[in-house]
């Protein structure tokens, strides 16, 4: 078979989510990632290769949804990969969109979920209250009488130190989606081609 910077990048939709977070000063895209090898692998085969310059993301809300998409060129282009992922719009999202001002860093993220038995009691759970305040004879609910959480929960996200630059990010809608060949292409691949 003969690879060249013509063919197809293949599109990669198998990780979790995607985190936004402030770290070193700048907003960070954190594609996460339950499983550290799985991260590492990816960083070390794919985005390693990936020019700062020529990344893009480009976000597609359609919806509540919103498809995150991103892609660059490689030094190593037969290993390379185009990542996307339909997510619900969330207040990291938006706070990413209205805060990054045109730049941000990509990093891998490992995603770990925590339970009542594996945190400190200051550990905070997902609705907000410490972990002090959830009763481990009560399967593990919150004390607060005003809150509805059963169970503690809460996750964690560790960055991967490795991370790159990027400069092209847009936010766009269906309507304008053509203009763009990344998100065109994305959509092609995993969205009308899949439509009924
Ligand atoms: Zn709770
Ligand atoms: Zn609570």
């Amino acid at each position: 078979m003969i690879l060249s910077a013509q063919s197809p990048v293949p599109w990669f939709d198998d990780f979790v989510g995607v985190a936004y977070r402030y770290y070193d000063l700048r907003m960070n895209v954190v594609p996460l990632f339950s499983d550290r090898k799985t991260a590492t692998n990816l960083w070390h085969d794919s985005l390693r290769w990936w020019l700062d310059h020529s990344i893009k993301i480009r976000f597609v809300e359609i919806g509540d949804d919103y498809w995150f998409i991103m892609g660059a060129d490689s030094q190593h282009p037969q290993e390379n990969l185009s990542f996307y992922k339909v997510l619900p719009q969330s207040e990291n999202y938006e706070r990413f969109k209205n805060g990054h001002g045109g730049e941000a860093y990509l990093r891998l993220g490992i995603y770990a979920e925590k339970f009542l038995k594996d945190v400190k009691k200051d550990a905070m759970c997902n609705c907000g209250h410490a972990a002090e305040d959830h009763d481990k004879n009560d399967n593990d609910a919150c004390l607060y009488e005003v809150c509805n959480c059963k169970k503690f929960n809460s996750f964690q996200v560790n960055l991967l130190k490795q991370k790159k630059t990027i400069t092209n990010i847009e936010f766009l809608d269906e309507s304008n989606v053509k203009d763009d060949s990344l998100a065109w292409n994305c959509m092609n691949a995993n969205k009308f081609s899949k439509s009924k």
